[in-house]
């Protein structure tokens, strides 16, 4: 099936129309139109080769809500018309002890990413969700439940499973007192999901100018990390605190936040980090961990969470073709909180 997105066609040139095709349909796929498709950090990441691994032409996108359009002869869970969405991963092998745990993002062979990665069967490039259509197998093809606002909820795909994976992991629940650093994308997902089970919750951003959108995503109070004397009064104050900020940067700013036993778990850098040191790790008995987006069946679990909740990200629609702009405006955290693609601007190819 031949379809129309958007690509990056090299590391330092912006995003431009892209025509390319979709593979034909297995017995086990779902194709669909897409009709919304969230800006996650990764997208600008990877257009620009930040982790190494992009080619070129690559099309971003892994926050897709959409309708199906027609179902391979094996498929069970879906039919045509349906409202379904696909986040970060589009296929594992689906047989090792993680895929078998429903934990497909810690696949041993590596989960197949729905862009940057590379199809298991063909072996053809992965293209994302810039574009108007997606072929994706069932086990992948998450269901929208009803009363979810499918015209915001594409960035729950991404920020919002990448969020509340570690706050289920680390067993956050009422009266939990959780810090959330950086208030962007993620950091606002965060937010309100943490609230949703009833966390007490914190936002560490860089300067106050996001306090009053903290509290009125739910927060209880900002810190700004850059108030040294704020920053030690709330020494060992957390349970948990989950790092979002997308760049190289220093932990020992944050760690000392950490009650004993508590943990800071990384979502955002994907690579290195300041040296940093190990003194408050030793002694107040603290951890730093890594977390990889979330499972399948974890992913349903957060979208019907959602919807009983009535939580959904705070979005700034724009058209396919200001794209560059907003990653412009995202490189500068002027996004409030997440720009999602209408795909009805990008004309039919
Ligand atoms: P985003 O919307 O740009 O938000 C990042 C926030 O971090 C900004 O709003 C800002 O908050 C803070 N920040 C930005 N630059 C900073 C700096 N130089 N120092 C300190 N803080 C800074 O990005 P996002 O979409 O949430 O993504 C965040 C990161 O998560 C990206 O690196 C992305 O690749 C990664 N990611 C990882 C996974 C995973 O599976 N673990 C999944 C999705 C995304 P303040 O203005 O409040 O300081
Ligand atoms: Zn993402």
């Amino acid at each position: 099936m031949q379809t129309q997105g958007y690509a990056a066609y090299t590391r330092d040139t912006p995003l431009k129309p892209y025509v390319f095709q979709r593979r034909e349909l297995r017995a086990n796929d779902v194709s669909m139109e897409i009709l919304y498709c969230g800006v996650c950090h990764s997208d600008l990441h990877t257009a620009r080769n930040d982790w190494g691994w992009s080619y070129y032409p690559i099309v971003p996108g892994h926050e897709i809500v959409g309708r199906v359009l027609a179902v391979g002869a094996a498929v069970k869970r879906y039919k045509v018309g349906d409202h379904v969405a696909v986040g970060c991963m589009v296929d594992s092998c689906m047989e090792c002890d993680q895929c078998k745990k429903g934990e497909e993002q810690l696949c041993r062979e590596g989960n197949t990413g729905t862009y940057a990665g590379r199809d298991r069967i063909t072996g053809e490039n992965t293209q994302g969700g810039y574009s108007k259509h997606l072929v994706v197998r069932e086990e992948f093809c998450l269901r929208m439940p009803d009363g979810l606002d499918i015209s915001k909820a594409a960035p729950l795909l991404c920020a919002g499973i990448t969020t509340y994976s570690p706050l289920r992991t680390w067993g956050v629940k009422a009266g939990s007192r959780v810090g959330v650093i950086g208030l962007g994308g993620l950091g606002h997902m965060a937010v309100k999901l943490a609230v949703g089970m009833g966390a007490d919750v914190t936002v560490l951003s860089r300067t106050a100018d996001k306090e009053a959108d903290a509290l009125k995503l739910g927060a209880a109070r900002l810190l700004v990390s850059s108030d040294a004397d704020a920053m030690a009064k709330a020494g060992s104050s957390f349970d948990l605190v989950i790092d979002t900020v997308p760049v190289k940067h220093n932990l020992d700013l944050y760690t000392p936040l950490l009650d004993v036993d508590a943990t800071l778990v990384i979502v955002g850098q994907v690579g290195p980090i300041e040296e940093a040191s190990t003194v408050p790790l030793l002694l107040g008995r603290r951890r730093v961990a890594g977390s990889p987006i979330g499972g399948i069946a974890q992913t349903q679990e957060m979208l019907d969470f959602c919807a009983e909740k009535n939580i959904l990200p705070d979005c700034e629609m724009i058209r396919m073709d200001q794209i560059n702009e907003a990653f412009e405006r995202m490189e500068k955290a002027d996004v409030r909180y997440r720009f999602v693609i209408d795909m009805a601007s990008l004309p039919a190819a």
